[in-house]
């Protein structure tokens, strides 16, 4: 392969006026392991001799420290390209539910037609609902999560998980995380049955521990120190190897009972193999969050505080009181409400696309209230058009990450919520390296950082 890009970069002065190709080819070069210095004097400055205005100069240094987007700085192109840049900036809520029934009455139970209700506006609002596991592989580098994402998770093994959430759960597809306790598993009564276990972790429920006897590890009672270390040992590990001998899985997560727990138990539970422990601390999980006390939005019966809390994310309003708009919404002619550039899940393999909505369908908006955010790089200086009613973003420098998150937001009123719309695509990294042909004769492109979609390649897997 390397010959042949040789070869390639060689024939570079003939089409010296496209500087597409040009960087195309030095973008291939680098996957090849050729040095910087080899390509680092072709490496493009463009507009780098045109007047920036404030928003300009600070977009452009938001961009220079970005993750999102590659940099033009030779001193920072590395020899390899990454196979996925890890996003850091992913904040994710865990709710934590107790026991569900078909009525609420009391802070630890919750009613099913609320749960659903609940569950519903999840769906409806587009924020992904993701395995604890997820959020776990994410902190140990191994995959991105979504920029914003829910975890759903219960404590205590009711059968009420079984009879009233999972139908729900399962019909959404929403993956959740059950925390059992050995001494209340499998033994009647309002217990979970390790077969209604088993048929849960069919359809994408982990079980993590809750402690042997669901007692508070703070709780000394009449033990000696000794004594009652090797008692929290038993509840950290004894529980663990209970869940991992009946159900032959690996249980990597624990929930604190009464959310209860110190520095010590703490690292006692990380000692025991855990990856993660849950608290009951209304906090979100972000890149820096300590994995031994992960925070959690209890959900306290009928009361929604905590439910709009978690659901609330970076300033914006939470399920309940935007009014989000799904991104293949159709009117009841059943055409679509918004034409989205590039299509929700498009796989495209230009890496500096203009982002386009097209509100046409749309009732009237306020122009002065549009904000878009990108994943892992926040707002951006969307343009309106009121003659097309569309916005558009022209995304600045070539996208490094695969995955691209849009939050497009605006209002129709002032006294009314934010209409939301969340989609996402990609760029197929690979594809967007290889070199492209040569152009035609009368195309001479010298404007590279500028709109160019019509000749974007595009393609749609399904
Ligand atoms: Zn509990």
């Amino acid at each position: 392969m390397r010959p042949a890009l040789l070869c390639l970069l060689t024939l570079l002065p003939v089409f010296s006026s496209c500087k597409r190709l040009e960087s195309k080819l030095e973008r291939l070069a680098r996957l090849a392991g050729l040095t910087t210095n080899e390509v680092a004097t072709r490496q493009p400055t463009p507009g780098a001799d045109a007047p920036l205005t404030a928003e300009q100069q600070e977009l452009e240094a938001r961009v220079r420290n970005s993750t999102v987007f590659e940099t033009a700085a030779p001193e920072v192109i590395s020899a390899k390209e990454p196979s996925f840049e890890l996003n850091k900036s992913s904040v994710v809520a865990i709710l934590g539910y107790h026991d569900f029934r078909e009525r609420g009455g009391s802070p630890m139970i919750i009613s099913a037609s609320k749960f659903q209700e609940q569950m519903k506006a999840l769906k409806d609002s587009g924020i992904p609902v993701i395995p604890l596991s997820d959020v776990i592989a994410w902190r140990k580098g191994q995959k991105n999560i979504p920029e914003d994402a829910i975890v759903i998770t219960m404590d205590d093994g009711w059968e009420g998980v079984y009879t009233h959430a999972f139908p729900v759960l399962k019909q959404y597809g929403f993956p959740f995380t059950v925390y059992l306790y050995k001494k209340y598993v499998n033994i009647g009564g309002r217990s979970l049955t390790w077969m209604q276990v088993r048929e849960m972790m069919k359809h994408g429920c982990e079980i993590g521990s809750h402690s042997v006897s669901h007692e508070s590890l703070r709780q000394r009672k009449n033990r000696t120190e000794s004594e009652h270390q090797l008692w929290l040992l038993s509840e950290l590990k004894d529980s663990k190897e209970f869940i991992e001998k009946n159900l032959g899985i690996s249980c990597s997560s624990f929930a604190y009972p009464y959310g209860i727990f110190d520095d010590s138990i703490m690292a006692l539970g990380l000692q025991a193999g855990y990856e993660s422990l849950v608290t009951v601390n209304s906090q979100k999980v972000t890149w820096d969050s300590p994995l031994g006390k992960l925070g959690r939005y209890i959900i306290h019966g009928e009361n929604d505080t905590n439910f709009k809390l978690a659901t609330s994310f970076r300033g914006r309003g939470d399920v309940s009181n935007n009014h989000f708009v799904t991104a293949n919404a159709k009117d009841s002619a059943g055409n679509p409400l918004i034409s989205l550039s590039p299509a929700p899940d498009e796989i495209i393999t230009d890496r500096r696309p203009i982002i386009i909505a097209g509100l046409t369908r749309m009732p009237p908006i306020l122009p002065e209230t549009i904000k878009m955010r990108l994943a892992g790089f926040g707002l951006v200086p969307a343009q309106y058009d009121s003659s097309t009613q569309e916005v558009r973003y022209q995304i600045p420098a070539n996208l490094r990450r695969e995955d691209c998150a849009v939050t497009l937001s605006f209002k129709q009123a002032l006294d009314k919520p934010d209409e939301v719309i969340n989609w996402r695509f990609k760029i197929d990294l690979y594809a967007a390296y290889l070199p492209i042909m040569p152009p035609k004769a009368e195309e001479t492109d010298t404007t590279p950082t500028l709109a160019r979609p019509e000749a974007s390649s595009k393609q749609t897997r399904q």
